[in-house]
């Protein structure tokens, strides 16, 4: 087979599932028991913690939460501080390209409780201009959240410059989803106030991920219970799944310069062997090479990756999350693309197991397709 969907999930990592059975089989104790076996995983757990903020550079200035995942971390950066901070103000801005999982917790604030939600528009490949940040800004802003890497085209913002603009507003805070960004490129996480990953896109475990934030914010909780994770996401701490989140993303980064070069090549390999006659480029040629979106001039989308996953070939026709539909894509027309171009989009993606020789092989196979399958 051949897997081009790392965006949507990648392999964990033979170190990752030895590190999660050797915890799971010897640390098993609530790391919150207050007897010694308890407080050695409580410990072990602290420690895992503290390896994650100086992976970061951010052990002096931030704080890290453990969660199930993006999702959860993107719901509780979003909610968590517009409940906690709303007496400072009840605006929340996010770019129109952001993933469902900061959208649509933006969404139900603003639909359920009052807030005002102002969807930043993008540029031509999906990232938010800091003058155009800057345009949207007020006082009553106390939440702009900006992803690092587009999930579907690529497209990279400039969260050092970005970050700039919102700290000219000292009651705001900058969020930025970074799911498709650890690991893939340079981030300037101290200037984040929060920043959101999850473990299952750089080989890691589904049902990981964290939540990193300054030290000084307070959240009010998703989940209410026993008052894990300093009080703000209650749940019996699970160390194994928490340290090999650590573990993956220690890898990711120490791994960050080789793994890019080779994106970059395969990147090069695919752009030379699609033919510009069938498809049409959605992804910037200065985004994130793990991701190459485009559309099909003539045929459907979801009929061909369904012919390319016969072929054992794997791509999604949109975002991992809403490839199952025919549905235009939302990203790709925030960009302004057609409807037609939107929902006849496929996505492939990279990681480091894949060669040129698969690469090259998928280009084949799509132009076999492309000639072989009636057009739309
Ligand atoms: N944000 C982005 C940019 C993503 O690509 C994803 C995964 N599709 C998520 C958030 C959600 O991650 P998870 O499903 O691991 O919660």
């Amino acid at each position: 087979m051949i897997y081009l969907d790392a965006a949507a999930s990648t392999r964990p990592s033979e170190e990752v599932l030895a590190l999660f059975q050797e915890l799971s089989l010897k640390e098993y104790a609530n790391p919150t028991s207050a007897h010694g076996f308890g407080r050695e995983a409580g410990k072990m757990l602290e420690e895992y913690r503290k390896r994650l903020l100086r992976l970061f550079r951010v052990e002096k200035t931030h704080q890290a939460l453990f969660v199930s995942g993006a999702t959860e971390g993107n719901n509780l950066a979003i909610k968590g501080i517009a409940f906690s901070y709303q007496n400072r103000g009840k605006k929340i801005l996010v770019s129109a390209v952001e993933h469902p999982s900061v959208l649509a917790p933006a969404e139900h604030l603003a639909n359920d409780f009052g807030f005002e939600l102002v969807r930043l528009p993008v540029d031509e490949y999906g990232r938010v201009l800091p003058s155009v940040l800057e345009g949207a800004m007020d006082k009553d802003v106390i939440l702009v959240s900006i992803m690092g890497v587009n999930n579907e085209t690529g497209a990279i913002n400039d969260l050092a410059e970005l970050a700039k603009v919102v700290h000219r507003f000292p009651k705001a805070y900058f969020h930025s989803d970074l799911t498709q960004a650890i690991g893939k490129m340079d981030v300037p996480f101290e200037a984040l106030d929060l920043f959101t990953f999850s473990g299952h896109k750089i080989h890691g475990l589904k049902g990981s991920g964290a939540l990193v934030y300054r030290s000084s914010i307070r959240f009010s909780p998703l989940l209410d219970g026993g008052g894990q994770e300093f009080g703000f996401r209650s749940s019996t701490p699970a160390l194994p799944l928490n340290a090999t989140l650590v573990l993956a993303a220690e890898r990711s980064l120490s791994q960050q310069k080789a793994s890019l070069e080779h994106a970059l090549r395969l990147r090069k390999e695919l752009l030379e062997h699609l033919s510009m006659d069938e498809v049409s480029l959605n992804s910037p040629s200065d985004g994130s090479p793990y991701v190459v979106n485009f559309s099909l001039k003539r045929h459907k989308a979801s009929v061909i990756v369904e012919g390319l996953s016969r072929e054992g070939i794997y791509v999604s026709s949109a975002s991992a999350c809403s490839s199952r539909t025919d549905h235009p894509s939302d990203v790709l027309l925030a960009i302004g693309k057609s409807k037609e171009d939107a929902s006849n989009a496929i996505r492939v993606s990279f990681e480091e197991s894949i060669s040129l020789e698969d690469v090259v092989r998928f280009a084949d196979t799509l132009s076999t397709l492309l000639k072989e399958v009636h057009p739309r």
